[in-house]
């Protein structure tokens, strides 16, 4: 479900022609749908409002200041994984009781700056960092809560670089490293350990794999309590995936109806961390038609995005549709041809759709490039010198930039020549 669509032969986001938008901010530009994303808060409070779980949004699948705020003042917490994403996140005056921060890699520096500023929960992923975060603590002379993040060795089937709970993945802790975290927690000074925190990975569509995954940690919760240690959260991460192509992934209903039972009677504090399910289909990336090229091969329709605005299709082959921003006529229909979008950087990676069969594109026409709401923008780079793109978020009939397009000078800004 979102809020792009024709009307006649013009396509809309809510209200607004996202040709409008293209003639005036230029392209390409990423275009959000306010509604599509509190729609997709919604239902998922909805569906776990049995249990009213704190649900953090995470920041990394897009961390636009506004969309933070959005969120945000619509009651959800933060899910960070940086330095940059507290800052963000402060920016924007989150409620620091209502964020949670995992990462393999977190700096004492970080640590010290979470601290200050008073996070809910470290999600803690090796012993070496929970006793930096000790350490910080003590120094700062505050108390920190921390959940353990485990790795329950759950393939979630998903593509492997979003794969994160399997034996082989850098994240989280195996069980009985998680089990001497508990035990010695008083060897940790200033830290109450109170949690386990998961996260299978990443456009999981089937609820067996989180089913599988909660499970395991719901036993190891059960082996904590028999050694007399009290779990009193769980975060079962994000990891909900949306319709890129013709998947049927679970909706929020069909996944609380398979997780929450297995909560039913547990005394626990429950924290999702999803991201992609709110704002996925939230966004499109339009872009315009600079060349069409023919090969005897295939046709190349040569766009003004490339790899650098939206890395998802080169990085992990994703699927993304592609459409008109101006149905094509009938009769220009006939003409469909295999073709592949391509942007202009120089790699031959560089697509953002292939081998589909599509409709005449002539120069200077528009498209859009659908379900590019989730680690597209954040995901982008200046790869080529590119500058990156502007950010629009639409709400009925309104529009307001929400980042400007750079300018050559942002490129530069922290360059120096020097001769040696
Ligand atoms: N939580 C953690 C720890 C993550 O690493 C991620 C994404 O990689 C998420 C939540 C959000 O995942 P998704 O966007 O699939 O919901």
């Amino acid at each position: 479900m979102h809020e792009f669509r024709y009307v006649g032969d013009e396509f809309y986001c809510e209200g607004v022609r996202v040709s409008d938008l293209a003639r005036r901010y230029g392209t390409p530009l990423y275009v959000y749908s306010r509604k599509t994303i509190l729609d997709h808060l919604t239902k998922l409070k909805k569906a776990f409002a049995s249990l009213a779980p704190l649900i953090c949004f995470s920041v990394k699948s897009n961390s636009n200041l506004s969309l933070l705020k959005l969120v945000t003042d619509h009651g959800a917490g933060l899910d960070i994984v940086s330095g940059g994403e507290l800052y963000r996140a402060r920016k924007v005056h989150a409620d620091p009781a209502k964020i949670v921060y995992a990462s393999v890699g977190k700096t004492r520096q970080e640590i010290a700056d979470a601290i200050r500023y008073g996070i809910l929960y470290f999600n803690v992923e090796s012993i070496q960092e929970l006793g930096v975060i000790s350490d910080v603590a003590q120094e700062l002379r505050k108390n920190v809560r921390v959940c353990v993040r485990i790795n329950p060795n759950i393939d979630p089937h998903t593509h492997r670089y979003i794969t994160t709970g399997t034996v082989d993945s850098k994240f989280g802790v195996d069980l009985e490293t998680a089990r001497l975290i508990f035990l010695n927690e008083p060897n940790f000074k200033r830290v109450s350990v109170e949690g386990i925190h998961i996260h299978i990975g990443s456009q999981i569509t089937q609820a067996s794999p989180f089913v599988a995954a909660l499970k395991r940690a719901l036993g190891f919760i059960d082996h904590l309590k028999r050694i007399g240690i009290v779990v009193r959260t769980l975060n079962i991460g994000g990891g909900l995936g949306i319709i890129y192509r013709e998947e049927q992934p679970q909706t929020a209903r069909e996944y609380a109806d398979e997780i929450l039972p297995l909560l039913r009677g547990r005394k626990l504090r429950l924290i999702l961390e999803p991201g992609r399910f709110i704002v996925g289909n939230a966004g499109v990336l339009a872009a315009k038609v600079l060349y069409v090229k023919d090969t005897p091969e295939k046709r190349f329709v040569i766009v003004d995005a490339g790899m650098n605005d939206l890395a998802r299709p080169s990085l992990y082959g994703a699927y993304h549709e592609v459409h008109p921003v101006a149905a094509p006529k009938s009769g220009k229909r006939a003409f469909l041809k295999k073709s592949d979008v391509v942007g202009p950087i120089c790699e031959s990676g560089d697509f953002l759709a292939r081998d589909r069969q599509m409709p005449l594109y002539g120069c200077g026409d528009l498209l859009v490039v659908m379900g590019a709401g989730a680690y597209g923008f954040s995901m982008s780079s200046n790869y080529n010198s590119r500058r990156r793109a502007a950010e629009v978020l639409v709400s009925g009939k309104n529009a307001c930039l929400i980042r400007e397009r750079e300018i050559y000078d942002d490129l530069l800004r922290h360059e120096k020549v020097v001769e040696l």
